[in-house]
This record gives C-alpha cells, structure tokens and sequence, in this order.
C-alpha cells in the first residue's frame, strides 16, 4: 500500500497576506530591512491574484496624495513620510508614481476639512496657497465656482500611480530577496504557540509572524474583526473635457469639490483624453467583495454626470468609462493597524478610502510591528481597543 505523508510545510519568518496596496509596501519595507541588515530574513508574500488585479481596493489609475492631513494634523508627519517614499520607489522603479500636480480643495467657506488641511499647513510651514472665490475663477477656470466658496491648494500633494505602485513595490521586494506567490489563497490562519500556520490552496506554510493585509477580505480571514468592517464599494467615473489642454497635470491639480450636499474627488487627466471627476454615490455596503455591486444603472450615472457637470462646466457629462471598487471600512473611518495572536499577526486594515495616500508608511509600520513589536507610525487611534470603544 502506498503511504500518503502530508508535505512538509514551507518555512519562513514573516509571511504577508494579501499583496495589494498595504501588503506589497509591507513587503518592500521588509525586504529594504533584509537589505540593510544583510540579512536572511525570509520573507513571502502570497496574493490570492496576480501582481496587479482589478479585484482589490487599489485600481482606478490614480490615486489622490495630499500632505496637509485633514483628517487630524498629527497625521501630517506621516504623509511627508509617505511624500518621500513615493518620490524613492519611483525612482527604483524608473516610474513617475508620483504626479507633483498639488492638490486642491474647493468648498464653502468655513468647510471643517478645507480648515483642518489649512492648519496643519499652518503648523508643519507645508508650501500652500488659500484662495477666495474670484482668486480660483482667475487660477482655475475649469471650475464653476460660487459666491463665498474658498480653495486650499496643498502644493506638495498631486496623484500617485496605484496600479504601478503596486507593481513597483512587488519587484522591488522581490529584487531584495522577498518571494510572492501569486494566485495562492490563504484560506486560514492558526497561531501554533512559536508561530503561525497558514494553510494555502498551494499546501501550508509556518510563518514567525504573519501580516495581514487582505484588504476588502479581511474580516473573511479573521473573522473576529467582523463586527470592526464592513465593504465599503465606491465608485469612478471619467468624463470628457471640451478643451482637454486645461485639464491635464500642469494646469489642473488633483480635486476634491464639496457643495455641501455632495462631496466629489478627482484628478487631472492622465489618459490625455478624459478627466476623472468621482463625486461620492452611495452605494451599499456588503460582507463579501465577491457580492458588492459591479454595474450602475443608467439613473445613477446620469446623476454622476450631472454632478461632473457642476464642478466642471465644460464636461460632457456622459461618462466615457466608469468602475466600482471596494475598501475595507471601519466605523469611524480609522484605519486598523495592531496585532492579534499574541503579537504574532500583525493586521492592517479598515483604510476607509485614504488608504493609499500612506500606504509605504503603513506598509513600514507593519514591517515594524514584525520585526521589532512597536513602530513610531502605529498611533493609539488605530489599536483595536480603540475600535472596539472608539470614545473610551
Ligand atoms: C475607488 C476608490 C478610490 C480611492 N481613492 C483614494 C484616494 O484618492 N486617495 C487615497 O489615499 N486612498 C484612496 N482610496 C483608498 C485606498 O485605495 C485603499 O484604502 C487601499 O487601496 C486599501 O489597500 P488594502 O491593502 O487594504 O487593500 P487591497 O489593495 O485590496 O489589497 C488587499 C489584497 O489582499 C489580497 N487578498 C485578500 N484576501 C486574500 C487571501 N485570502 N489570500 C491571498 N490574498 C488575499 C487581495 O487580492 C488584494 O490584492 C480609494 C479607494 C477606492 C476603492
């Protein structure tokens, strides 16, 4: 009779779980440390797609980076951080991920955001400019803009590349000595008391410590953090100007436009034939990522369209190309970052669509959190105890 003996697990000492946005910067900061030390640290990455994937939270063309934190000011430091890391992958990767164009909010005057970005513009001496109304029709004529709105443009901020980012920070791991394997899904995680067993659709792997970085699906691989996050499904819509010459990167800087009955976001055209103008649709959110909404009915992209046309008068406001995406969402828009299994797994997740601006740095935080258990970029705001009494 012939004896079946299960294979041997493969052997490694950090394992990252999901090589999209967050978990291919994770990986990267782990391989520059395996670099550095001239280490053997062996590091593997394994992604349930390919190198770059239209499942995941990442893809669209263009992300928006802005460096003056609206979301609180002490998050500022870690986007001059991110600003630097950027500008450095993109130099490895001989790839202009990082679109310099500036970012500008347009709102009411008075807006909390546009006021919270100003200050911390303010407190950090961040290069920006503060626009009354007839200063952004003279600046910007591509907007309509209405008595009493203000603009803040933060001139470090512009537009990153998410799919190459993506693609840049996979190679560059790779290039220092990280394995990935693609299209491998990680269907469970079991601390073992000296690590963690992963078991895979390609057989099982022990790993020192693993990162989670499963994006939309996390609350799928760790089902304790069901209660934390939902999917949040947003989506993208791009549109053509009547004169594209002054919506391309040197005349149009990356947007965000709030009326006050709705918030829109977008960038400069990169296609060199459409703009992306993605003013915010409410879209259900779902458990699984597989189950989110994947088309738009005719209603809801003639209320894009019409909402496009408002921030910028001269679009068509039919859209020529549209996609919706889903993130991972926390209550209260905080990304998660802590580990779980008595220090052993480390989990980002919950980046509530912002996530992409800090993603080298989160993606250091976590190296860090495996590497050393503490990282300088791991704020009380996103320990789990903090997500589970958020007011606490
Ligand atoms: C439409 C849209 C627009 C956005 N705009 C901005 C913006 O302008 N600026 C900004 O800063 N942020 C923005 N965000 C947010 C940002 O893009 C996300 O927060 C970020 O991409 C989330 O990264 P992630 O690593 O958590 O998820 P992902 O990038 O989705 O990575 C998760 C990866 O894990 C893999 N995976 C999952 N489960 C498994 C498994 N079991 N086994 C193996 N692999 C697995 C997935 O395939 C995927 O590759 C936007 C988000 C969306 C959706």
């Amino acid at each position: 009779m012939i004896k079946h003996s299960t294979p041997a697990a493969r052997v490694v000492d950090v394992a990252v779980v999901g090589v999209g946005t967050i978990g291919s910067m994770a990986l990267w900061a782990l391989s520059t440390a395996r670099r550095r030390s001239a280490s053997t640290l062996r590091v593997l990455g394994i992604e349930q797609y390919g190198t770059v994937h239209t499942h995941g939270a990442f893809t669209g063309e263009s992300r928006l980076f802005r460096v003056a934190a609206k979301e609180g000011r002490h998050l500022t430091p870690a986007l001059l951080e991110a600003r630097t890391r950027w500008l450095e992958l993109g130099r490895l990767a001989a790839r202009d991920l990082l679109i310099p164009a500036g970012a500008i909010h347009i709102a009411p005057s008075g807006h909390p955001d546009l006021h919270a970005a100003l200050s911390a513009a303010e407190e950090f001496d961040l290069p920006h400019r503060h626009f009354d109304a007839d200063d952004l029709r003279r600046q910007y004529p591509q907007f309509a803009v209405d008595h009493g709105d203000e603009g803040f443009l933060d001139e470090l901020a512009g537009v990153v590349r998410p799919e190459s980012a993506v693609f840049a920070a996979s190679r560059q791991a790779q290039a220092d000595g990280a394995e990935v394997l693609y299209n491998t899904v990680v269907t469970s995680l079991s601390p073992t008391g000296t690590g963690v067993r992963i078991e895979t659709s390609a057989g099982a792997v022990e790993a020192g410590h693993v990162i989670v970085t499963a994006g939309p699906w996390t609350a799928r691989l760790v089902p304790g953090l069901s209660r934390m996050l939902t999917v949040a499904n947003f989506a993208l819509a791009w549109f053509m100007p009547a004169d594209i010459s002054a919506f391309l990167p040197a005349r149009l800087p990356g947007f965000m436009r709030d009326f006050g009955d709705m918030h829109a976001f977008g960038a400069p055209s990169i296609d060199g034939f459409s703009v992306k103008v993605s003013p915010h649709l409410h879209l259900p959110t779902v458990a699984n990522p597989a189950r989110r909404p994947m088309t738009l009915s005719r209603e809801q992209l003639r209320w894009l369209g019409t909402q496009a046309q408002r921030i910028f008068p001269s679009l068509d406001p039919e859209p020529v190309r549209w996609s919706v995406h889903p993130d991972s969402q926390s209550p209260d828009s905080r990304p998660i970052i802590d580990t779980i299994g008595e220090g052993r797994i480390s989990i980002a997740a919950g980046m509530s669509g912002n996530g992409f601006k800090f993603a080298p740095v989160w993606g250091q935080a976590l190296a860090d959190l495996a590497l050393t258990g503490a990282s300088p970029w791991q704020d009380a705001e996103f320990t789990l105890a903090h997500h589970a009494d958020p007011v606490g």
